[in-house]
């Protein structure tokens, strides 16, 4: 029987200890000393050894590879540096020139930059399709794929992505299917589960939990782990020890963090459909969402974010933002603090308007990324920060 994740996550790790230790330690050594010529060859030769440089392997990551991989159902992971470090690892290491890789119209920002510039660059034929067609998405997968990549739900639109259906197709066009799985954490979506074969994450993000740490993972059968790890040994996004650590120590919390994000997205998505000056709220969990049945087809629980449109555009959304006072003006997402960002404002200096409306970023949309505070005191917030730009 699989434990429970809330039990994975304190226990899953204990047999890579060895020496009894319940805390574990920190490993700066990036290299360690083999007894013996045999031991010492079977270090070089042996992929992902724990202890031998930490380019190609480390205690550390070999313990929350473990819990992740146990979280996502999933033979094996690989740890990188950054959730980029991860997304190029599984491109660079599967593609060649020559190759159709399927991605979607909207995309984290750097996996968006991946496909359209820096792919092309190599000779991968490229084809972003609108996600929330499925047909469309299906038809370009079977155009002769090799790798298929989804992020769901997306950011910052929070889009939701048919998982079973493009897992189908892939396997039916021979391509890889890669899941972006770091907005919904394994707590909520188990993508394998639908038939994806990789799971990519940004462990900075709800995994690490703390908004202290930048790493990376990739999950799934080992023969694909390996392979795409012969080429991330020689990318270089080699996770830390320090963040390792870190990352390991945020993680046994994740379920306790997890179920009150959602918690909170919730109540503050209620209080926000309400309000008279919010034009929208994009939120899976809402009944008001478009793909609000497929979302809880395959989702648990509907995450920590929220994006909502504030009436009037740029400068209501721009005052709304800054008069908030718990939720911090900050990029990322997923740690205990709860933050927002006013997307247009982000993206005002690299899209123009009309591709800031391609990509689903209205003028007046702003990010809340809900942390683990008290929900009414989240929507008291709100509430005054609403308030201040209607006086
Ligand atoms: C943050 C993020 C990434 C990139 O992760 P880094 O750890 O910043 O490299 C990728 N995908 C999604 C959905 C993200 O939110």
């Amino acid at each position: 029987m699989r434990p429970s994740p809330d039990t994975l996550l304190i226990h899953g790790d204990a047999e890579l200890a060895g020496d009894g230790s319940l805390a574990p330690p920190v490993f700066p050594s990036v290299t360690h000393a083999a007894a013996d010529a045999a031991e010492f060859s079977d270090m070089a030769s042996r992929p992902r050894h724990p202890r031998f440089y930490t380019r190609y392997g480390h205690p550390t990551h070999e313990r929350a590879a473990r819990l992740i991989a146990g979280l996502e159902g999933a033979e094996t992971a690989l740890m990188t540096a950054s959730g980029m470090g991860a997304i190029s690892a599984v491109a660079l290491g599967l593609l060649k020139a020559g190759d159709l890789a399927v991605g979607q119209a909207s995309h984290y920002m750097g996996t968006t930059k991946l496909f359209t510039e820096l792919l092309p660059r190599f000779g991968v034929r490229t084809r972003l399709v609108d996600q929330t067609d499925t047909g469309a998405l299906v038809s370009a997968i079977g155009e002769g794929a090799r790798l298929v990549m989804v992020e769901t739900p997306v950011n910052p639109t929070m889009a939701v992505t048919d998982l079973a259906e493009v897992a189908a197709a892939a396997r039916a066009a021979g391509a890889i299917s890669v899941a972006d799985n770091t907005f919904a954490t394994p707590i909520n979506q188990r993508p394998l589960e639908h038939g994806i074969d990789l799971v990519v994450h940004s462990a900075t993000k709800y995994l690490g939990g703390h908004h202290d740490l930048i790493a990376g993972a990739v999950a799934g059968p080992a023969a694909l782990v390996e392979r795409i790890w012969d080429s991330a040994i020689v990318l270089g996004a080699t996770l830390g020890a320090f963040d390792a650590w870190l990352l390991l120590r945020g993680m046994r919390t994740l379920p306790l963090r997890v179920a009150r994000a959602n918690d909170n997205a919730m109540a503050v998505a209620r209080f926000l459909e309400r309000h008279p000056r919010v034009e929208a709220v994009h939120y899976p969990g809402l009944e008001s969402h478009p793909q609000h049945a497929l979302a809880g087809r395959q989702m648990s629980g509907f995450g920590g974010v929220v994006a909502v449109r504030i009436r009037g555009g740029y400068l209501p959304a721009a005052r709304f933002t800054a008069s908030l006072r718990l939720f911090a003006n900050a990029v990322s997402l997923g740690g205990v603090e709860s933050l927002a960002v006013h997307a247009a404002a982000m993206w005002a200096g690299t899209l123009n308007e009309a591709q800031m409306r391609e990509a689903g970023v209205e003028p007046g949309l702003v990010r809340l990324a809900c942390g683990i505070e008290a929900a009414d005191d989240l929507t008291a917030d709100l509430a005054q920060a609403l308030d201040t730009d209607a006086g």
